[in-house]
């Protein structure tokens, strides 16, 4: 089963085509990070124009490369949702037009299972059920994945996603974005225990997220560090880091917040993950999403994990951030049950 994949839910532009649910023929993803940095986060306008500019040709390329004729596909999968609502237009529009055109099935993903489902793409020994932690920009949620269709939200965040307060935080800290990558390259090599952030929705059974307090507490460290409205004016090189994300020219204060505050978020989702997976008596957890290319994130999962005798599935960084591959992965799954959409559904910017 050839099917295409067409992402465009935020700020990447991405196309693949997968072989039966698992195999990756090709997997373009265009990155808008560029445009959108100066402004320190997606700007949703211009986020979709960039996606109508490229599109067909991302569409292209992932046809090429994959070596396939568009009259050979199986069905087309598209991200439905959550998203940007004018950015997934431009995906859902294409992606209709190619299967009104070719008179091919077109199946509407939703974007948060298709981070779920890129765990097939490198692993083929992945049952159901397990638990499927999705810690992206836009969510931090988790689910009981009884199988393709018995997909089960455990928890959520009930504010600020993972992603969301890494970009804020590296904001506030003037480290630019996305945040994540940079927070993470600071805090490797930086004691995390110098400082101590709070952990929220610990007690027992609570399998709930909160972010903002945290990214709050960061502030006022910042501010006491740095003085009143001073974090702004931190010394030397602060503002604009030269080379962010190698560390160099960083105040060794900035990166102590940094890493006692990464340190807290990957507390968190690591005792969730797991406490998730032994309350409903799962073998494995799959991490996904943009954080789950997170290092200290893999390493606490992976010491825990072998602790309590739960595997904890990482895929690779690249499919872990927004991809046509993943898409094209759940279209799979959807379409091997028969269920196809019909050209009129329209994007689920909330779903
Ligand atoms: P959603 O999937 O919720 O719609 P999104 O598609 O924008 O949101 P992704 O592309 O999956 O999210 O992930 C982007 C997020 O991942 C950003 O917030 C970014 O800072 C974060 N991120 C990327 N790499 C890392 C890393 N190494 N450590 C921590 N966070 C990271
Ligand atoms: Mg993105
Ligand atoms: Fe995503």
């Amino acid at each position: 089963m050839l099917v295409l994949g067409i992402e465009t839910s935020c700020d990447e532009t991405a196309a693949a085509v997968v072989r039966d649910g698992r195999t990756i023929l090709s997997d373009v993803v265009l990155s808008q990070v560029d445009i959108h940095k100066e402004y320190g986060g997606v700007v949703p306008e211009l986020a979709s124009r960039k996606h109508v500019e490229v599109i067909s040709m991302v569409i292209q390329e992932a046809l090429e490369r994959a070596g396939v004729n568009p009259e050979e596909l199986d069905g087309i999968g598209v991200t439905r949702g959550p998203g940007l609502i004018g950015a997934l237009l431009v995906g859902i529009s294409a992606a209709k037009s190619i299967a009104f055109a070719l008179n091919k099935p077109l199946i509407g993903v939703n974007h948060l299972h298709g981070h779920l489902f890129a765990v097939f793409l490198e692993r083929n020994d992945i049952q159901f059920p397990f638990i499927g932690l999705v810690v992206s920009g836009g969510h931090t949620s988790l689910y009981h994945v009884k199988g393709p269709l018995e997909i089960q939200l455990l928890g959520r965040t009930r504010d600020d996603a993972a992603g969301e307060a890494y970009d804020k935080v590296a904001k506030l800290l003037g480290l630019g974005y996305p945040g994540g990558v940079v927070i993470d390259g600071l805090s490797n090599g930086t004691d995390p225990g110098k400082l101590r952030f709070p952990r929220a929705l610990m007690e027992n059974d609570n399998l709930d997220f909160s972010f903002s307090g945290l990214k709050t507490a960061v502030l006022r460290q910042a501010e006491e560090l740095y003085g009143q409205a001073g974090y702004k004016n931190l010394p030397g090189s602060f503002h604009p880091l030269p080379v962010p994300h190698k560390g160099s020219g960083v105040d060794s204060g900035v990166k102590l917040i940094a890493a006692a505050f990464q340190d807290a978020v990957t507390d968190v989702l690591t005792a969730k993950g797991l406490r998730a997976a032994e309350m409903y008596q799962a073998d494995k957890l799959v991490i996904c999403g943009g954080v789950a290319a997170n290092r200290e994130l893999r390493r606490k999962m992976n010491s825990e994990g072998i602790r309590r005798g739960i595997e904890t599935v990482f895929p690779s960084p690249r499919l872990c951030t927004d991809n046509g591959a993943m898409i094209a992965a759940r279209a799979a799954s959807l379409l091997s049950l028969g269920m196809v959409d019909n050209l009129d559904f329209g994007a689920k910017s909330r779903w």
